[in-house]
C-alpha cells in the first residue's frame, strides 16, 4: 500500500513537472529567439508525461506503444498530414475511452460525468472522422477540391443539434443505453461532412481547429477520468489550437465563418488554363546572379517550394555570397508561406540565418518599393498580387508580400504550375518579373556557383 502510494506520488509529480514545462514551452514558443527552448521544454513535458502514464499499472502492453513510436517519423513537409493523424488517433482513443466508461458507469452516471462525458464523445467522434478526412485530403488521396450541395450548412448543423438532443437525453436518463450508439455514429458522420465542403487549400486552417477539438475533448476525459494533467494539457492545447486558427485565419485575411462555410478553393481551373499562353520572361542562374550582384537591396520571399526543395542550406549560402558583396539581404515571411505556421521561421532557423534578417509581411512591404531585387523561392499564392487587385479571385483580400512593387522580382520554380490555392499568378507576366526555372535547390546551388566564380563587390 505504501509502495503504491509513494508510486502514484511520483507519478503525480511528474505530471505536475509536465504541465509546469506545457505552459513555459507555449510561452517560449512565442519568439523565434526562445523559440528552441519551447520546442525542447515541450518535448521533455511530454516525455515525462508520457513516462508517467507507463507507470501506470493499468498498462499491460508496451508493443503498439513501441510500434507507434517508430511509425511517427515523417518528412517535415508531411507534417500537417501526420499531425492530423495524431489528432484523430487520440480523437479516437478519447471516444474509446468515454464509450467504455459510459458502459462500464450506466446506470447511475452523475449528471456531470454524462455531460462531459458526451461532450468527450462529441468531440472525440467528430474529430477522429473530420482528422481522417483532412489526412487524407492534404495527402492528396481524397479529393482537394470542395465537394458542396445545396442546404449542406443546414443539414450539417440539423445533425450536430440531433446529436446534441441524444446527450441531453442521456444527461438526463443514462440508463437510456439505446441513444448511446446514435449519438455516437451522428458525431462520426459529421466529422466526414465538415470537412467535405473545405478546400485543401484551408486544410492547415482546419487541422489546427481540429487540435483544438481534440484538445477540448482530452480535457473533458480529464473530468470524466479524474485526471488534471489531461484536463490541464486538453485545455492548453484546445486554447492554443483555437487562437493558432484564428491567428491563420486572419493572415488569410478570412474569418472563421468563410473557413468553415465558404467552400474555399472551388473550380479556378478555367482561369488559370486562360493566362496559359501569355509570355513570360525567363532568365539563367547567370543572368540572376549578375542581377543580384548589382543590386543594393534584396529581399527574399520564401514559400513551400523552398521546403519541398529542402534549399534552406543553399539559401543560406546565397544570404553569404551575397552579404560578403556588401548587398542588404532581407527575408520577407509570409505567415502562411509552406503549409503551417512557422514553417518558414524553422527552415531558415534550421540554417543559422539571423534571426534579425528575417522581417514580417507589414515591415518588407513598406521597404519594397525601394528594394531592387524581390528573389521568390519558391513561394506562389503569398505574392500574387491578384489576392490585392482582383475581386473576383477566390484568394482576394489576403495580404501578400507585395514583390511585384520591387524594381525587379524573380521567381524560382519548375514551371508555370499553380501553388495551393490553384490559381494562376498575374506577377509572372510583369514586364519586370524574370521566371528562374528550376528546383530551389539546385537554381541556388548555381547563382552562388555564378556568385563565387565572380568574386568582387560593387
Ligand atoms: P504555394 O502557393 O503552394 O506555391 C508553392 C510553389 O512552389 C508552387 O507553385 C510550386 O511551383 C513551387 N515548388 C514546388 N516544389 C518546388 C521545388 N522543388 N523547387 C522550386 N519550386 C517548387 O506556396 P506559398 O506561396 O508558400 O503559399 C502557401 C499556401 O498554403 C497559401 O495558399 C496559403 O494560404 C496556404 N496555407 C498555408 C498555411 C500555413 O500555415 N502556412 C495555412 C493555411 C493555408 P512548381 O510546381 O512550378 O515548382
Amino acid at each position: 500500500m505504501t509502495n503504491l502510494v509513494g508510486g502514484e506520488i511520483f507519478i503525480e509529480v511528474l505530471y505536475i513537472i509536465a504541465v509546469g514545462l506545457f505552459i513555459l514551452s507555449l510561452k517560449w514558443l512565442s519568439s523565434p529567439a526562445t523559440s528552441r527552448r519551447g520546442v525542447f521544454a515541450g518535448e521533455i513535458g511530454m516525455l515525462l508525461a508520457v513516462v508517467g502514464t507507463l507507470f501506470y499499472k493499468g498498462i499491460v502492453d508496451y508493443k503498439w506503444i513501441a510500434i507507434a513510436l517508430v511509425l511517427g517519423r515523417v518528412a517535415m513537409t508531411a507534417v500537417p498530414q501526420r499531425t492530423a493523424l495524431s489528432h484523430a488517433f487520440g480523437a479516437l482513443c478519447v471516444t474509446l475511452v468515454g464509450t467504455a466508461e459510459f458502459y462500464l458507469r450506466t446506470p447511475t452516471v452523475p449528471k456531470f460525468t454524462m455531460s462531459v462525458l458526451s461532450l468527450e464523445v462529441i468531440l472525440g467522434g467528430l474529430t477522429f472522422t473530420g482528422s481522417l478526412m483532412a489526412a487524407g485530403k492534404l495527402q492528396e488521396i481524397l479529393p482537394q477540391r470542395p465537394i458542396t450541395y445545396k442546404g449542406q450548412n443546414i443539414v450539417n448543423l440539423g445533425m450536430l443539434l440531433v446529436a446534441i438532443v441524444i446527450a441531453v437525453m442521456l444527461v438526463l436518463d443514462p440508463s437510456r443505453t439505446g441513444l448511446y450508439p446514435p449519438m455516437l455514429l451522428i458525431a462520426l458522420i459529421f466529422g466526414v461532412m465538415l470537412i467535405i465542403p473545405i478546400g485543401g487549400a484551408d486544410m492547415p486552417t482546419v487541422i489546427s481547429l481540429l487540435n483544438s477539438y481534440a484538445g477540448l475533448s482530452a480535457a473533458a476525459m480529464g473530468f470524466v477520468l479524474d485526471s488534471k494533467l489531461l484536463i490541464v494539457a486538453g485545455a492548453l492545447d484546445g486554447a492554443s489550437g483555437f487562437i493558432l486558427s484564428v491567428n491563420m485565419s486572419k493572415a488569410m485575411n478570412r474569418s472563421f465563418t468563410n473557413v468553415l462555410f465558404g467552400a474555399f478553393g472551388q473550380v479556378q481551373a478555367p482561369a488559370a488554363a486562360a493566362h496559359e499562353t501569355r509570355p513570360v520572361r525567363s532568365a539563367t542562374a547567370e543572368e540572376a546572379a549578375a542581377i543580384l550582384a548589382a543590386a543594393n537591396k534584396v529581399v527574399v520571399v520564401p514559400g513551400y517550394g523552398m521546403a519541398v526543395a529542402q534549399a534552406q542550406h543553399k539559401v543560406r549560402e546565397l544570404y553569404d555570397a551575397l552579404t560578403k558583396r556588401g548587398v542588404d539581404v532581407t527575408f520577407g515571411i509570409h505567415p502562411v508561406a509552406g503549409r503551417m505556421p512557422g514553417h518558414m521561421n524553422v527552415l531558415l532557423a534550421e540554417a543559422d540565418i539571423p534571426y534579425d534578417k528575417l522581417l514580417d509581411m507589414d515591415q518588407v512591404n513598406g521597404d519594397m518599393p525601394q528594394t531592387d531585387v524581390a528573389l521568390v523561392i519558391g513561394a506562389n499564392d503569398v505574392t500574387n498580387p491578384a489576392a490585392r487587385n482582383d475581386q473576383s479571385s477566390p484568394i482576394y483580400g489576403m495580404p501578400i508580400i507585395d514583390v511585384d512593387k520591387a524594381h525587379t522580382s524573380m521567381v524560382i520554380k519548375r514551371s508555370m504550375a499553380p501553388g495551393f490555392a490553384g490559381i494562376d499568378n498575374p506577377l509572372y507576366y510583369l514586364d519586370n518579373n524574370l521566371m528562374l526555372f528550376g528546383d530551389a535547390k539546385a537554381f541556388v546551388g548555381n547563382i552562388v556557383k555564378e556568385l563565387s566564380g565572380n568574386s568582387g563587390g560593387h
